[in-house]
Formats: C-alpha cells, sequence, structure tokens
C-alpha cells in the first residue's frame, strides 16, 4: 500500500516516540519491583508517584487520587460496580445515557440483574444530555450519575459542569468517561464536581492496556482487585512501571500540546466538514456542529452501507470507522446514532473521521476526492438510490 492515511484515532492513537523512549529503560534497566525494599527498585516507586502528581495536574486533583488501571475500560467497570456497592445502603438507583461506551452501557445491564436501577437518558437530535431530564430522573434512592464527558462516535461534548452541579446539589456522586476529551479539551474536576473520571492511555499517544480511575478523597470505593497493597489497596498486582510511565508521559506531552495541536486539528475538520457537506449530495453531519472534539467528525450518505464504504476507503489507504470499533462486526447500527434519532437505513451509511496532529490539508483533500468517488459509485448500484432518483425526476 503506497499511501497511508490514518483517520481512526478515537479507535486508538499512534504511541509517541518520546512515549516510547521514556518506556524503555523500564523493561531493561529499571525492571525491579517497585514493591521490592533494595535500592534498586526504590526509585521505581518515586518514579510512579511522579506521574501520578503530573497525571493529578492535569485534572486539578491530587496525586493520591489517581488509580492506575488496565484502561478505559477497567476504570468505567470500577467505577460503577464499587460505587453501587458501596453505596447500596443509600439506594439502588443509577443514572447514566443512552449514548455510552459499551464499557458503561453492559456494566449498567450486569448491574440491573443485580437489583440495581438504571435510567438511560435520552439525548436530543445533536446527543447532547437534556439537563431537564437528568433533574427529573433524580429519586431519593440515585447513588450515582455516570455521564461521558465526549462521546466517541459523534465527538459531542457534554454541558459536564452543569450535570456535576446537578450532582452536587442533589448529593449524588458524578463518574464521567473522559476517555475521549481528557487530552483534547481541558478538565478541571473541581470546578466540574467530579467525583470520579475515567481515562486511558491509547487514546492519548500512550500505551495500550493502561488507564486510571480518578477517585476523589472520601468517596467511599469498594478495592475493584484483592491482593497486595498497591494502589492503595484498592487495586492489587505489581505496577504496570513501563506502561505508568507512558501514560505520565503521555498526559504530560498532551498538556503541553493541547492549545496548538486542536487549534490545528478543529481547522482541519472543519475544512472537512465544509468540503464534505458541500461537495457530496446527501450528507449529514452527525453531532453537535460546535460543541465537539477538535478531531472528529462523523457523517451519513443516504443510500449507502457504511461497510461497503470502509472497505473501499481501505482500498485507497484509508483508515475510518463506521461506528465503534467495539461494534463493528455486528450488522446493529449504532445506538448512539439511533439515540440522535436517525432512522436504521441512514445510520447504517454512517462514516467516523477522528485526525491526530499529523493529518494535512492535503490528506482531508485526498481523503474528501476518494469519497466522493466512492459514495457515487455505491449509490449507482443501489436500488433505493435508483427509487429514489426516479420518484423525484
Ligand atoms: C476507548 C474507550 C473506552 C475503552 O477504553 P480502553 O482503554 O480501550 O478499555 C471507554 N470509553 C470511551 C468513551 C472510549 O472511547
Amino acid at each position: 500500500m503506497e499511501r497511508l492515511i490514518y483517520l481512526d484515532n478515537a479507535a486508538t492513537t499512534k504511541t509517541a516516540p518520546e512515549v516510547v523512549e521514556a518506556m524503555l529503560p523500564y523493561f531493561t534497566e529499571k525492571y525491579g519491583n517497585p514493591s521490592s525494599v533494595y535500592s534498586f527498585a526504590a526509585g521505581n516507586k518515586e518514579d510512579i508517584a511522579k506521574q501520578r502528581d503530573i497525571i493529578a495536574e492535569a485534572l486539578g486533583a491530587n496525586g493520591n487520587e489517581i488509580y492506575f488501571t488496565a484502561g478505559g475500560s477497567e476504570s468505567d467497570n470500577w467505577a460503577l460496580k464499587a460505587a453501587a456497592e458501596a453505596y447500596q445502603n443509600k439506594g439502588n438507583h443509577i443514572i447514566t445515557t443512552k449514548i455510552e461506551h459499551h464499557a458503561i452501557l453492559h456494566t449498567g445491564e450486569y448491574l440491573e440483574k443485580k437489583g440495581f436501577e438504571v435510567t438511560y437518558l435520552d439525548v436530543d437530535e445533536n446527543g447532547v444530555v437534556k439537563l431537564e431530564d437528568l433533574k427529573a430522573a433524580i429519586r431519593p434512592t440515585t447513588i450515582l450519575i455516570s455521564v461521558m464527558f465526549a462521546n466517541n462516535e459523534i465527538g459531542t461534548i457534554q454541558p459536564i459542569k452543569e450535570i456535576g452541579e446537578i450532582a452536587h446539589e442533589n448529593g449524588i456522586l458524578f463518574h464521567t468517561d473522559a476517555v475521549q476529551a481528557f487530552g483534547q479539551v481541558p478538565i478541571h474536576v473541581d470546578e466540574c464536581h467530579i467525583d470520579m473520571l475515567s481515562a486511558s492511555g491509547h487514546k492519548l499517544n500512550g500505551p495500550k492496556g493502561i488507564g486510571f480511575l480518578y477517585i476523589r478523597k472520601g468517596v467511599k470505593i469498594r478495592s475493584f482487585i484483592h491482593g497486595g497493597a498497591q494502589e492503595r489497596k484498592r487495586r492489587a498486582g505489581t505496577e504496570n512501571v513501563p506502561g505508568i510511565i507512558g501514560l505520565g508521559t503521555a498526559v504530560a506531552r498532551a498538556v503541553r500540546t493541547m492549545e496548538e495541536r486542536t487549534s490545528q486539528e478543529s481547522a482541519l475538520r472543519d475544512y472537512l466538514i465544509e468540503r464534505a457537506l458541500n461537495g457530496i449530495p446527501y450528507c449529514r453531519l452527525n453531532g453537535h456542529r460546535l460543541k465537539r472534539l477538535p478531531n472528529n467528525a462523523n457523517f451519513s450518505f443516504q443510500f449507502i452501507e457504511g461497510e461497503s464504504l470502509l472497505i473501499m476507503l481501505d482500498m485507497k489507504g484509508i483508515c475510518a470507522s463506521s461506528g465503534s470499533a467495539c461494534t463493528s462486526g455486528s450488522l446493529d447500527p449504532s445506538h448512539v446514532l439511533l439515540a440522535i434519532g436517525l432512522p436504521h437505513e441512514i445510520a447504517h451509511g454512517s462514516l467516523r473521521l477522528t485526525l491526530s496532529e499529523e493529518t494535512t490539508k492535503e490528506d482531508i483533500d485526498y481523503v474528501v476526492d476518494s469519497l466522493k468517488e466512492i459514495v457515487s459509485k455505491l449509490r449507482d448500484m443501489s436500488p433505493l438510490y435508483e427509487d429514489f432518483i426516479k420518484k423525484n425526476s
């Protein structure tokens, strides 16, 4: 393949060279177990503590509120299951949304089987949670509100500060899945009244298999993995030292580059959106036009099958996604696109393009030109499109 254009950064990102470089010594030289007493291993404990502080600073938190996990899914599972268990004396009701990642939705379904009641809030046509709906859903038994910071498919950013205020005023714990937002938008846990926050290394140019859960001091939450005393006895197991170093390095880098990177990405994203909407007929943008992640564009093309589109883009060296990576392979249209009110046949013809700091204007031009050609080719083969043209001519 001559050309490779990677526009699937919401699925995973390239590990930054400075991250790999920072990790390497921890495989070959500084491989000691951080719990060991000899001085050879002692530095590792301090190096881990440093990463905790870097991450905490990025959120306006304290180092001892950061718990390392194996990634976003684990953090989401921990937050929901452990909070549910810890607060079940107070009540059994949890509020979340219909557009969460499956790490939240499937955990919610699991908790329902265990006797908890879960409300899945609707969103508006842009994918934004309606604050009035949230207020109306609160019961005396509500113990947890979990709303994602930004959506992984359509990029919509939620009114997290307002949601946090509602949770806080009602004395309800507030968790947010910030896996997509962390590193792309500034987040301050106190300003937004966030009690727990999930994030993942591989979504911000860090390594895979490492993430963290922020747990505000004072939140009672049970241990997730029992065993040794690591992570203040809440998540046992020898630390993933190279992963933690990589995560901390990636977070420091994300904070340092955020302003420049996101303004460059959002300018290219807007160029992409404008070219696609103006150049391709029967194409719509999904998600909020302005309140969206700087690198996300999500389109629906009428009379098109998303999977065919992906295959033909792949033949042109373009990596994209039709829904979330976890659901592709299944024939159900994306739950997020259905939640914003798209009919099945339009949701099926959807495409997510997520940019990186390496994306260029030439890449975007090539992608839009390819899209135009492919969409028109696929429509020429579509009986639905043929019917539509006949009816409208
Ligand atoms: C990717 C993603 C996750 C899962 O993170 P992993 O580190 O891959 O387990 C959870 N939530 C959102 C919003 C994501 O985009």
